[in-house]
């Protein structure tokens, strides 16, 4: 106990100082005297230029399709952490039309014991260069948020990393030396796509403390008060298409003889979205419907697709089973009796949910704790998006939601008459999500590896 103790009151001297925005406790703050100055002043100092980093890669489309755009964020990328020492590995991602997923390593030395740490982000936006040219969505500084494709999401989150990460080589720059750190960036991750998980499994078999995903975190209603809400569960799920084949026909003169397709899809859209059961948080949504050439012809075919999420495995699995037997539905037959219709569901890009577990709890707690030094309150979040975290945090102790603060992912639209407003950054959370990242990250490199033992 009083080991742990001693140790929290290191981490505390270190990081104390970096405490710009948040008031700290006068006792920390004394034993920070040494590093108050360096660190406070390194991560304001480079806080223009991790900016300057992220308005160059924001001002690149890299919409999932857009395999150039990406492969250039990535190369940017690698510049800016070259300069903390990291080297770079393209890997070529599985996905048909797809940039390269980056793998960034900055090796540690001497005997640290192998300890490393790994963050996750993505290069990949949702926007096409159409879109942002239609919409003229592009960088913007307004007041204290910054408007831009990706800006949070998640370009934002890797120009975080960056500046803990230069932060820590200045203020901190034995302990930097020591230790390994890894980044791990997907090119598809709004392209839900597994290659990335494939590709990073193999770096996850070294003692890895902890997975830092930087998705971005939604600011509150109220707006910033000083504190912060990370990400410790999200729902799994997986897409499905159900296909509605019938008889085709003339609607006036062989009504009879015609089976409409449409009509048996509506059948199996309301038991999809029947489905749905907020008491186990389960939702199944149909988003997508089309069928039919003519409204005077007899619907030979028709589609449907949708999206089903839960935060617990079984439940997924249930509710993806109950899906499944809607195939099995009654057929519709035709007036004559002689032709009836036929279903048929087919279930893709199943991803795990991120279920509540204790190596994420346990994580959740350093946060707090480096929360609790600076007077911030740190809270749980669990997310009915997907990230990253779902593919990773049954192999390794994995947190999300550590990327800047801001809101209205996947928005592009800004028309702040009509109420739209479209992805932004907010600008004076950025050092202090930061610095919360950091204190937090010290407890984990100087703490025993009381993390170090995973999910499975
Ligand atoms: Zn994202």
């Amino acid at each position: 106990m009083i080991l742990k103790k001693n140790r929290r009151a290191i981490v505390v001297a270190l990081w104390a100082g970096l405490s710009i925005i948040l008031p700290i406790a006068e006792s920390s703050a004394e034993k920070a005297s040494s590093m108050k100055k360096t660190g406070t002043a390194a991560m304001k100092k480079h806080e223009p230029e991790a900016l300057a980093w992220l308005k160059k890669w924001v001002d690149i489309n890299s919409f999932t399709l857009n395999v150039a755009g990406v492969n250039e964020v990535g190369k940017s990328t690698a510049e800016a952490f070259a300069q903390l020492g990291f080297q770079a590995k393209f890997v070529p991602s599985k996905k048909p039309v797809a940039g390269n997923h980056l793998i960034l390593i900055k090796r540690g030395e001497g005997k640290a014991g192998g300890k490393s740490v790994a963050f996750v982000s993505h290069l990949d936006t949702v926007y096409s260069p159409e879109e942002e040219k239609r919409l003229g969505f592009a960088w913007k500084r307004e007041g204290d948020r910054i408007y831009g494709p990706g800006v949070i999401d998640c370009k934002g989150g890797t120009a975080l990393v960056w500046l803990m990460l230069k932060t820590l080589s200045e203020a901190e720059p034995d302990l930097y030396r020591r230790f390994t750190f890894y980044f791990f960036i997907n090119a598809t991750e709004e392209g839900f796509h597994h290659h990335f998980a494939e590709v990073v499994t193999p770096y996850l078999a070294s003692r890895i403390e902890a997975c830092l995903v930087v998705e971005p975190e939604t600011l509150q209603a109220q707006g910033f008060q000083g504190s912060f809400r990370v990400v410790t569960a999200r729902k799994g799920g997986g897409r499905f298409v159900i296909e509605s084949m019938g008889q085709g026909g003339h609607a006036g003169n062989a009504h009879a003889s015609g089976v409409n397709a449409i009509r048996q899809l509506a059948r199996a859209v309301e038991a999809a979205e029947s489905l749905t059961d907020p008491s186990r948080e389960v939702t199944v949504n149909v988003g997508m419907f089309s069928g039919g050439v003519a409204p005077n012809r007899i619907p030979e075919s028709a589609q449907a697709s949708g999206d089903v999420r839960a935060f617990s495995q079984p439940h997924l699995t249930q509710t993806v089973e109950a899906l499944k037997k809607i195939a099995k539905l009654p057929p519709l037959k035709s007036g004559d009796g002689k032709k009836s219709s036929t279903l048929r569901v087919k279930i893709a890009d199943i991803m795990p949910p991120m279920s509540d577990n204790e190596a994420t709890s346990k994580l959740f707690e350093v946060w707090e704790r480096a929360g609790k030094e600076s007077g911030a309150r740190v809270e749980k979040l669990r997310r009915g998006g997907m990230s990253d975290a779902n593919m990773l945090f049954d192999q390794v102790p994995t947190l999300d939601g550590l990327g800047p603060l801001g809101d209205n992912m996947h928005c592009s639209v800004h028309d702040p008459a009509s109420g739209k407003e479209a992805e932004f950054l907010f600008l004076p959370a950025f050092l202090s999500k930061a610095q919360l990242n950091n204190r937090a990250l010290l407890e984990i490199l100087t703490a025993p590896p009381i993390l170090s033992t995973g999910n499975k």
